[in-house]
């Protein structure tokens, strides 16, 4: 599918044939990896691939697909460029973006990487400021910005924030939004199309869905943006490898399959979970009286996989997810095995002692709702 023809078409068909070459006797559909260090380079060096820091030929094909997913209509306008993880993405945008003396609004209930960040930012003479994700408290804090950090749904507490609102208001102010897009993935929403001027992603998670790999992206709106952001790219050298961007690729074919899937069975659990008593907390965007359906509803055409909810007691979490056999108590989210593990083992956090993320698989509804139940009971007994 050439970019033009991924325009009008379906999520499904569009993840299948996303970024792939023009057909080519004898090649196959999606090419191999390119392992290379350099290129052959001779004379004067007048773009193309040249060395692999800068560019290859894999990650392209893997850019144009995540540009076609999270751009469909854009075509070339859309810049996005693959990075080695998730924070080495954020970091491109923040770091390349702010300059000293520049004022930064981040969320205080997002990624648990972001109070590093936001030490390192401050270190560097950037003001952080932060505001929780739900609720538009960000207008407040806006006035001056040069970037508004947005994360929605946020993780781990799935609130949802008004892209296209806060997106306005920082336009109004002349500052520049950029969208963690993780949870949601680019068939959940389209950050660019609310009016984000960065979407930026962890691969890792639902987006490759195998636990398999590491990745992140930015795909910018701006030519001299994704300039900088190149240039930070380079610099830094924070860059995948020509496996890992391979693998990324190979999966994106099954992403609508695997995000219908898993988020179907992510509501079937949050439906589930709604009528037992020793549940509390209970948050889903796509549970109807979820406190972020409202605008989850206007701004996503997925709700994700991740449901989070409260047990008592730590120990109660514990033998929860000690009696779960076909869920993995592993960290991240998003694969096709379901996983949950209790927050707040890791400290940073602000949840309760009993707080459970959970991502729901590509397991039978069935089968993955009877064993959460089944793991309650014997965690009350
Ligand atoms: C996991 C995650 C990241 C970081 O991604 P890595 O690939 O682990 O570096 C950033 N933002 C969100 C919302 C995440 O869930």
């Amino acid at each position: 599918m050439t970019d033009s023809a991924a325009i009008g078409v379906g999520d499904g068909t569009r993840a299948v044939r996303a970024g792939l070459p023009e057909p080519v006797k004898h090649e196959p559909t999606l090419p191999g990896p390119v392992f290379a260090a350099h290129f052959h380079l001779p004379g004067d060096p007048t773009g193309g691939y040249a060395y692999a820091r800068d560019e290859n030929p894999t990650w392209t094909h893997l850019e144009r697909a995540i540009g076609e997913l999270e751009a469909p209509d854009a075509g070339d306008d859309v810049e996005t460029l693959v990075f080695a993880s998730g924070m080495a993405a954020i970091s491109a945008v923040l770091f390349s973006q702010l300059r000293a003396g520049d004022a930064v609004v981040l969320p205080d209930d997002g990624y648990q990487v972001l109070p590093l960040v936001s030490e390192q930012l401050t270190a560097y003479g950037i003001e952080v400021r932060t505001a929780p994700t739900g609720g538009d408290a960000q207008l407040d804090v806006l006035d001056g910005a040069r970037l508004l950090w947005i994360e929605t749904p946020s993780n781990p507490g799935l609130d949802v924030c008004d892209v296209r609102r806060l997106a306005e208001a920082a336009r109004a102010r002349g500052a520049l939004v950029a969208v963690d897009n993780t949870l949601a993935t680019p068939l959940g929403q389209r950050p660019l199309e609310l009016g984000a001027d960065f979407a930026v992603a962890s691969g890792t998670k639902m987006l490759t869905g195998h636990g398999d790999l590491l990745l992140g992206y930015v795909a910018c709106r701006d030519a001299e943006q994704a300039a900088s952001v190149r240039r930070w790219r380079k610099i830094v050298g924070a860059i995948p490898g020509p496996m890992e961007a391979w693998l990324a690729h190979r999966s994106l074919a099954t992403l609508q399959l695997r995000a219908d899937r898993q988020n179907a069975n992510a509501l079937a659990l949050a439906e589930a979970l709604r009528d037992r008593p020793e549940v509390t907390g209970l948050r889903y965007p796509g549970l109807p009286e979820d406190p972020s359906y409202a605008i989850a509803s206007r701004q996503m055409r997925r709700f994700g996989c991740v449901v989070s909810f409260t047990l008592p007691t730590r120990a109660r979490a514990e033998r929860f997810l000690q009696a779960l056999r076909l869920v993995d108590d592993a960290t991240s989210f998003g694969g096709v095995r379901s996983s949950a593990e209790r927050r707040r083992r890791w400290g940073g956090d602000d949840v309760p002692e009993g707080f459970i993320r959970f991502s729901a698989g590509a397991e039978d509804p069935d089968d993955l709702v009877a064993d959460v139940l089944r793991a309650l009971d014997e965690a009350a007994g």
